[in-house]
């Protein structure tokens, strides 16, 4: 089994504490990496060889930073197919979305090191004898902490704008699937960066996550992960008032209204919710079908979901792969069980595949609930699987909207209508950071992404997502020459 090391001041180390824990293949639960088990030792180590790292990097003209950000995707991107390999073994993701993925995420680089080139300040216009301006500054050492579920794109989204706008980071992947994360220190060596400009620490969020939050060293939290985690950084972050940037969960209503072209709102819909075998915080938690249109539509959806081809994520016909990991199969396995406690009907699956090969590994058969009602458990909670919620039919807009709102949660949301003008009414009145009417085709980095309610604080991506990387300062210059 391969060995290995954290990235901290330039460096490969182990823990100081010596520890290791092992790694395991989610689509066949063998062992395939031993890695360091970082503590709080760690922690102090790697934020110190950030700050030693901050004055150096930070100082270094916009162009000069641009440039490396910029070689730093292109190394990516010819790196892409070993790293859509190492995103399959650790995490399942399906080899070809994989390969397409590490291939594509890059961008975000590209994008940063443009957008850091083209930020401008203001003037505000006082009196002849004043002049204000402002100017952006980075904002420090930022500590950013990933969740597994997409484990580059997760770091590559607060990397790419902490770099290119002369940031240091510290940063801590989940400890489940930490192996892309090491790759990017591997490519991340061959800049040429101050030492501890960038270090990949390898531990258990509670401690190594929680002492980064801790702090004093460290300026700004970047992190992506469930909103339960998100307050407790919240609170652990505030005793140091740091800058926190939060992209959290999501219980996502899909609303398909009755004018809909019903097989492309299921053909949407269907391949939304089972990418990544449903482990996305974008995925739809809550499915809102018209009276009128309800039976076709489920019909069809579960049709769909039927021939969904379950099986190894290395298999070019395979459309859902495993769940990252046994403890998170059982979490999703409880929602179910849930959900046939409170009442819900379960229309299909339900259970793990259990013929060979799949009864190894972390499988979960596409399911499907309706008979949801607001206050069930898997109707106000994210499952992160491929479990589909099919809540009671409605029959007026304002049911609706007043339904889809009932949730801490506000991150995305789905309108499927033929009449836009309707659509964006409906824009107005959703509680969410994106509202998507139809599919949603694109992404990317200059699309903002962010949460409301319980989903988040802060954007990522766009010039908004550049800016919380940055501090904002005024400076006020006084033209009237001091009287003697
Ligand atoms: P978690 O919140 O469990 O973990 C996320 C990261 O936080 C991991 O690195 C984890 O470490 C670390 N962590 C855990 N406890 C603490 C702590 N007390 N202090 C600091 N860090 C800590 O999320 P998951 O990994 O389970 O990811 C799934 C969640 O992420 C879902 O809720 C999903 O919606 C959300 N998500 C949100 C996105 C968005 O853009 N809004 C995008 C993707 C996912 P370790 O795992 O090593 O313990």
């Amino acid at each position: 089994m391969k060995q290995y090391k954290m990235w901290i001041g330039g460096k490969w180390v182990n823990a100081e504490s010596g520890k290791t824990y092992q790694m395991v293949n989610p689509a066949t639960e063998e062992e395939i990496a031993e890695l360091p088990l970082g503590g709080k030792a760690d922690v102090d180590k790697a934020v110190a060889a950030a700050r030693k790292a901050y004055p150096v990097w930070s100082k270094k003209s916009q162009a000069e930073r641009s440039q490396i950000t910029m070689k730093l995707a292109a190394l990516l991107r010819q790196e892409a197919g070993e790293i859509g390999r190492i995103d399959t073994l650790e995490h399942g993701t399906l080899a070809k979305m994989a390969v397409f993925l590490a291939a594509d995420t890059p961008d975000w680089f590209d994008w940063a090191a443009y957008g850091a080139r083209s930020l401008m300040g203001h003037t505000i216009p006082v009196s002849p004898d004043t002049l204000v301006y402002l100017q952006r500054e980075p904002v420090g050492v930022i500590a950013i902490i990933t969740p597994w579920n997409l484990p580059l794109l997760m770091i590559y989204q607060k990397l790419g704008p902490a770099l290119a706008l002369g940031n240091t980071c510290v940063i801590k992947p989940a400890s489940i699937n930490s192996l892309t994360a090491l790759k990017l220190a591997e490519i991340i060596e061959k800049l040429e960066l101050p030492p501890g400009t960038i270090n990949v620490i390898i531990g258990p969020g509670g401690t190594v996550g929680e002492a980064l939050s801790a702090h004093r060293g460290v300026d700004m939290v970047a992190f992506t992960g469930s909103s339960e985690t998100g307050k407790a950084i919240m609170s652990t972050a505030s005793q140091t008032v740091k800058r926190l940037q939060l992209e959290l969960g999501g219980k996502n209503p899909a609303i398909i209204l009755d004018d809909v072209d019903v097989d492309a709102a299921v053909g949407g819909m269907v391949g939304q919710q089972c990418f990544n075998s449903g482990q996305i915080c974008g995925s739809p938690g809550r499915f809102y079908v018209h009276e009128k249109v309800y039976d076709e539509y489920l019909e069809k959806f579960t049709a769909a979901m039927k021939k969904m081809v379950v099986g190894d994520p290395n298999d070019e016909k395979t459309e859902l792969g495993p769940l990252v990991s046994a403890q998170h199969r059982d979490r999703v396995e409880g929602y179910i069980k849930s959900g046939i406690d409170e009442g819900a009907k379960l229309v299909l699956g339900g259970k793990r595949p259990t013929a060979p090969p799949l009864n190894k590994g972390y499988y979960v058969m596409p399911t499907i609930f309706t008979n949801v009602t607001q206050k069930m458990k898997i109707a106000r909670e994210e499952i992160f699987g491929p479990v589909a919620v099919f809540m009671e039919k409605f029959s007026s807009d304002e049911q609706v909207i007043e339904r889809a709102n009932d949730n801490v949660y506000g991150l995305t949301s789905w309108v499927w209508t033929r009449d836009m003008a309707r659509g964006m009414r409906f824009a107005n009145e959703i509680q969410a950071g994106t509202v998507v009417l139809g599919q949603g085709r694109g992404g990317g980095p200059e699309f903002p992404w962010g949460g409301y309610k319980e989903s988040g604080i802060g954007k990522e991506g766009s010039l908004y997502g550049m800016y919380e990387f940055t501090n904002l300062k005024r400076v006020q210059v006084d033209l009237v020459s001091p009287k003697k």
